[in-house]
């Protein structure tokens, strides 16, 4: 493609940025990046009764927390209504729209009538051809496309294919409703035309309104752009995604403790494969992306699998990355705000960047990091597990409290003095390694598996360590 590619992103801000628009919005900007185009933001918030500031500034968010990236500003939709009356004073005056003064019970008559008759709801076209002298006075109207009505309206899609929709089956749509205000069907059309929008994709949701869409350029002269329907998303067990599913907002995932490249893999191949490449980076995402690799069946959401490949990408971060990305992540973590309080106030932040390589072995979320982190949040007297719990006897409590003499003894507070100290007292009393081992990593994590004990002991430094055990040890 030697054109300049523009896509759009055009959501609805009447809700979170959720995870089907996320994946639209992945979409057109690996296809604008993969051709060196640009992709721009149309926020659609012609619906003024449902579209809230709370939405868009969460689909802002949600995007900029992902990644993806769009030029210039945001358009907003609803800014734009005089342009859309002015299209339309243009397919009046061209003879491609008529004045409807239907009215409401008119057209409720023709909706019952059309369900009695087993019909789809269509209007009747009986102002079509009526004289403007005709006009009832005092009554606004509402100005209709005069559709065509013979032959039919192609939609060449670059994933569904060629789609012909008889044009008998499609009525005059509603362009200006009565009361002035423009219906998205136009503004969505009127827009992106203005915007220069080269390539249009959507969710196949989207399909019929491609047909009444193209109607819509052709009887305003105008190029109809690119179109791509993309499949829609559906949960593990084929049902339509629902928030059971993980239907949820961007910030949810963010919550969960997912990373914004991990998302932006899986989300890609909801839909879309290269080969049989499961994991890539985005940057092989960009190279790769050909739309006319997207199939056209259901993609089905797995947060299971997500999880996974999360997992897959903190293993493969950088210490130093993973370590800044969960500084930043913090704030929106359950438990966040506080387990960063009480690292700064403890000064652990470097124990936890020294224990990162561990933890991130055993974690698939940044979630599942902090937890494994949590002896190095948590204050004394920490709470026990059961599982830490049980391990705690009387001879173990009483093995701790000589363990936290000879420990009180050392000099220099290292691992390899703490392991001998433990290993010779472990000798001495004629236990094996473990038997002293597990009692002591129950007292200063609270948890029957944790990281290296000595470096644990090494990490929480003299002090705390003393506290911990003693506050767990029976003489
Ligand atoms: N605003 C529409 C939606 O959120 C998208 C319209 C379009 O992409 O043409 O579903």
């Amino acid at each position: 493609m030697t054109e300049n590619v523009v896509t759009r992103f055009a959501p609805s801000p009447t809700g979170f940025l959720h995870i089907g628009g996320a994946r639209t919005a992945l979409f057109n900007w690996l296809f604008a990046k993969s051709l060196g185009g640009k992709m721009l933001l149309r926020i659609e918030d012609t619906d003024r009764a449902r579209s809230t500031e709370e939405a868009i500034a969460a689909i802002l968010d949600g995007l900029t927390w992902l990644g993806l990236d769009w030029d210039g500003e945001p358009i907003f939709q609803f800014a734009r209504a005089a342009r859309h009356r002015e299209a339309v004073e243009q397919m009046l005056a061209a003879g491609r729209a008529y004045r409807c003064y239907a009215t409401a019970q008119e057209l409720e008559e023709m909706r019952s009538l059309a369900q009695a008759e087993g019909r789809p709801p269509r209007y009747d076209g009986r102002w079509r051809d009526r004289p403007e002298s005709d006009a009832p006075t005092g009554r606004a109207a509402a100005i209709r496309l005069k559709a065509p009505t013979e032959g039919e309206t192609v939609v060449d899609d670059l994933v569904q294919g060629r789609v012909v929709i008889p044009n008998k089956d499609l009525d005059d749509l509603v362009l200006l409703r009565s009361d002035g205000t423009p219906t998205y069907m136009l503004a969505v059309v009127v827009d992106d035309h203005d915007m220069g929008v080269t390539h249009v994709i959507r969710g196949v949701d989207h399909l019929t309104n491609a047909a009444r869409q193209t109607q819509i350029y052709e009887a305003l002269g105008w190029a109809v752009p690119k179109m791509a329907h993309i499949p829609l998303i559906h949960g593990p067990d084929g049902a339509k995604l629902s928030k059971r599913h993980g239907a949820l907002g961007a910030e949810a995932y963010r919550e969960m403790g997912f990373l914004p490249a991990a998302l932006r893999n899986y989300l890609a191949r909801l839909g879309w494969s290269h080969g049989d490449d499961e994991i890539f980076s985005t940057e092989q995402a960009i190279e790769w992306f050909d739309i006319r690799d997207v199939g056209r069946s259901a993609a089905r959401f797995d947060l299971a699998k997500l999880s996974n490949l999360n997992g897959h990408y903190m293993r493969s971060t950088p210490d130093d990355e993973l370590l800044a990305t969960l500084k930043a992540s913090l704030p929106y973590l359950p438990g966040g705000p506080e387990a960063a309080r009480r690292l700064d106030e403890t000064g652990r932040w470097p124990a936890l960047a020294t224990a990162l390589p561990g933890l991130k072995e055993r974690a698939k979320t940044l979630v599942e990091l902090v937890d494994g982190a949590r002896f190095l949040i948590d204050a004394r007297p920490l709470a026990l597990e059961p599982a830490a719990e049980a391990l705690l006897t009387d001879d173990a409590r009483a093995l701790l409290a000589k363990l936290a003499d000879r420990l009180e003894g050392i000099t220099d507070w290292s691992a390899s003095a703490a392991e001998d100290a433990v290993r010779a007292l472990a000798e001495e009393a004629g236990v094996k390694l473990g038997a002293l081992a597990q009692p002591l990593r129950a007292a200063l994590t609270g948890r029957k598996t944790s990281p290296g004990i000595f470096d644990v002991l090494v990490a929480l430094g003299r002090e705390e360590s003393l506290g911990r055990i003693r506050d767990q040890a029976r003489s």
